[in-house]
């Protein structure tokens, strides 16, 4: 039997990106394993994001360096097909093998459960762009991930639950790249999890570019909400924790809102943070990004949520420097931050994204504005997210130990409220769930000791293969 080819795929920009990446591993499997470096990579993939300007130029950057290795490869006779996926795939299509004919494939997200066949074909001189959107559901024609794959990628994992948008927010590219809105049905995903808990999982967090609007049709033939599909994946063996992300203010108000926070009063295994970004604080800006709620409708949700569960941890995205973003606006912003007191928040420039309504808007912010915005914004953030860390000093709570720390005989977990924490822990903790008291606060994660035996005992078949990686 040949030696399988390698693969490097290598993901940018959001989890939804990550989790494509697994499965397009997961799909070339039969022919490629996977490798951590790019050179001796018979298949180079790409999974790129186009959300910022910045973050699709990298992508030529990117290319740049592997232009350089696939010559260097072929002079040693080894052919290398690079191909680029995800996002700026989608919207650059053909631009792209202009900008940069190294590249041998261009799929788009919806299209990557046809990689293996496009690989089969690509390298033949002519470059392949497949940027249509198929009729066919991705999700069932993706390979599932073999019970190895995923004891390798570790003890939590990410499920696409929810694709696409239909909101078109006047500075977003997604509806344009990732498509309309669909809700994979649920049935579906309780068997992909049950699946990954067999392997050892113990946390899955549920994503989608707004996970909040999940309606996937149940077995029942009925339109489950986010909530009951929660409280389902609550009951199957071997899962502790369960997170979703990205979360729309928009839905989180109506019925099957009210049952999703009623969730996270009564169901122990929905961890306590909610992701749900506001982007600005001034009705004024909301309304020209198009997000169909108020600065009042946001915090009466932050209320709510709260008092379903008091000690959650709220995080949000923002941009500044919207088109039209006056300092009265810009204060508003700043305002919401104190006011919601967020445990960590994602903050960015306003950047103009070609064909969205932004771009074309009178009142373009500039640069240096922006920059002394979001500098400002950081800080504020920056100042609660300490607080809420103070916060923890002294607690106990339960930690799934993740993976080796970084020192030598250290391990890092995650926290209920998803902030890192380091424990010096034998190696043989790494997939148990133990009681950590907190004694030190760092700048990006937690540091504490083990208060007891573990509250759930490592999963022998899990902690071998991770301790190989390097613990
Ligand atoms: N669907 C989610 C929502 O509505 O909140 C967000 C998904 S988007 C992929 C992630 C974040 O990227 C957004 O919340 C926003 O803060 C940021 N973003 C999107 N377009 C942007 C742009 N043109 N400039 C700067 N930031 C942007
Ligand atoms: Fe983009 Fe708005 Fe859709 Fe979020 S809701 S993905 S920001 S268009």
């Amino acid at each position: 039997m040949s030696e399988p080819r390698k693969l490097y795929i290598k993901s940018f920009g959001c989890q939804m990106n990550v989790y494509d990446s697994h499965r397009m591993a997961d799909s070339l499997a039969a022919g490629y394993r996977e490798t951590e470096r790019p050179d001796g990579a018979d298949l180079v993939v790409l999974n790129t994001c186009h959300i910022r300007e910045r973050a699709a130029e990298k992508i030529y950057s990117e290319l740049g360096r592997i232009k350089q290795l696939k010559t260097a490869a072929e002079k040693e006779g080894r052919p290398m097909l690079v191909a680029v996926a995800g996002c700026v795939a989608q919207a650059e299509g053909e631009e792209i093998i202009r900008r940069a004919p190294v590249v041998d494939l261009v799929i788009g997200p919806q299209s990557i459960h046809r990689l293996p066949d496009l690989v089969a074909r690509a390298g033949a001189g002519t470059a392949i762009v497949e940027t249509e959107f198929p009729p066919e559901d991705k999700f069932d024609h993706l390979a599932p991930p073999s019970l190895l794959a995923t004891r390798a990628r570790g003890v939590t994992a990410f499920v696409t639950v929810q694709e696409g948008c239909d909101k078109f927010c006047t500075f977003c590219v997604v509806p344009y790249t990732r498509g309309v809105e669909i809700s994979r049905p649920a049935g579906k995903i309780v068997s992909e999890v049950e699946r990954l808990a067999e392997a050892g999982v113990r946390e899955v967090t549920l994503i989608g570019q707004n996970v909040n609007a999940y309606h996937g049709r149940g077995a029942d033939g009925a339109d489950w909400s986010l909530a009951r599909l929660l409280r389902r994946l609550a009951q199957v063996p071997g899962i502790l924790r369960l997170r979703y992300t990205t979360s729309h203010p928009r839905d989180m108000i109506g019925a099957s809102a009210n049952d999703l926070i009623a969730a996270h009063a009564e169901l122990p295994a929905l961890m306590p943070n909610v992701h749900l970004p506001v982007q600005s604080g001034s009705d004024r800006i909301l309304a020209a990004m198009n997000r169909k709620h108020t600065r009042a409708d946001y915090l009466a949700i932050i209320a709510r949520l709260r008092q379903a569960r008091g000690d959650l941890a709220l995080s949000s995205d923002f941009i500044v420097g919207f088109p039209g973003e006056t300092e009265a606006d810009f204060a508003a912003t700043l305002r919401i931050v104190d006011e919601v007191g967020y445990a960590g928040a994602f903050s960015f420039k306003y950047s103009p994204r070609p064909g969205t309504p932004g771009a074309t808007m009178d009142d373009q912010v500039p640069d240096d504005v922006k920059s002394e915005r979001l500098a400002r914004l950081q800080a504020a953030i920056n100042g609660h997210a300490a607080a809420f860390n103070r916060r923890c000093l002294g607690l106990t709570f339960d930690v799934l130990m993740e993976k080796p720390g970084r020192l030598p005989g250290q391990l890092t977990g995650r926290s209920p409220y998803l902030q890192p924490v380091q424990v010096m822990a034998p190696a043989s903790l790494i997939g148990a769930m133990v009681p950590v008291t907190v004694t030190d606060i760092g700048t990006n994660s937690l540091f504490g000791v083990l208060a007891d035996t573990p509250r759930i005992e490592a999963d022998s078949r899990v902690a071998p293969s991770l301790a190989a990686l390097g613990a």
